[in-house]
């Protein structure tokens, strides 16, 4: 990739403490030949200020651009989508500044909700879940297959970067970002006489289209959450899921594949 990454923006939560590590940073940018902008659309690098949630704020707030570099920097330990400490201004100006920077690309996935109302993306994982005590019903078809009806709790889709988040809690597989797939995982099925799901996780190839049908059986519906953000709609009764040809662009280091960050957390 060309370096003609320029215009910065900074996506951040304006805490005293984040002010004061941020200003020095911004100061050596500018120094540096980068314009800070106001205004994400006109910026190529956008970058996330926190952790691993604000990176999803981020890339949400700002409209998962596809021609955008995003970089995450911590306020904590390293994560997942962050790179970068906050502290290490060296780290990123010499990322941002060498000849081509290389990138990582990590898949989305793209839910449509109602047949084709509203199209949303996710960079971790969309979760369909029961809003009351009670369990609800919904049909899975994977393409026009009609797979299975789940009664739960509920269901989470997710990237392969979403793979070591919500998924992992359920026991699903970490996935490689380098294949184009999205996991399926249920949240507490009921198993007996009456009903019956997969129960494992499984993964789909980013050629299959997933549905879901909620089965309506009184005024409760689930709540759909993408990434850390809850949808405001409460009643969708048919959602839909693909991997999209959107994917998030981040710099890629050395010694810092998926895989080394996987053996960072968990190992
Ligand atoms: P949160 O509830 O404050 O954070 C959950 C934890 O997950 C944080 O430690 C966060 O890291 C980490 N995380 C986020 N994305 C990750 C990824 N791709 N791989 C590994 N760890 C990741 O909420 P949040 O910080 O806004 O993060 C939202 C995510 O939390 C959701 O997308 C979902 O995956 C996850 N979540 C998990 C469960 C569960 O496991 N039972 C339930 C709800 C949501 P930082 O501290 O760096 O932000
Ligand atoms: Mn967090």
């Amino acid at each position: 990739m060309n370096n003609e990454r320029k215009n910065l923006y900074f996506f951040y939560r304006q805490t005293e403490e984040v002010l004061q590590k941020i200003t020095p940073l911004i100061s050596l940018a500018k120094q540096h030949g980068f314009t800070i902008v106001d205004d994400a659309q006109s910026a190529n690098v956008i970058v996330a200020i926190g952790g691993d949630g604000a990176f999803l704020q981020a890339v949400r707030k700002t409209g998962f651009r596809n021609d955008a570099l995003y970089v995450g920097m911590s306020t904590g330990e390293l994560g997942f989508y962050c790179d970068f400490t906050i502290e290490d201004h060296e780290g990123l100006l010499h990322a941002m500044k060498s000849e081509n920077i290389e990138v990582r690309k990590y898949p989305t996935l793209k839910v449509t909700i109602d047949e084709e109302d509203t199209t949303f993306h996710c960079l971790n994982e969309c979760s369909i879940r029961s809003s009351v005590i009670k369990t609800f019903a919904m049909d899975v078809f994977i393409d026009d297959l009609y797979f299975e009806t789940f009664r739960g709790d509920g269901m989470i889709v997710s990237t392969p970067t979403g793979s070591t988040a919500y998924t992992k809690s359920l026991n699903g597989s970490i996935v490689d970002p380098m294949l184009r797939c999205y996991q399926v995982s249920e949240l507490a099925s009921l198993n007996n006489n009456h009903y019956r799901t997969l129960g494992s996780s499984f993964l789909l190839s980013d050629q299959r289209k997933l549905t879901f049908k909620i089965q309506q059986e009184n005024s409760q519906f689930p709540i759909i959450g993408m990434d850390n953000e809850a949808l405001s709609s409460k009643h969708s009764e048919v959602i839909s899921f693909q991997l999209s040809d959107v994917v998030i662009k981040t710099v890629k280091l050395k010694n810092n594949s998926f895989w080394h960050k996987v053996k960072r957390s968990f190992l």
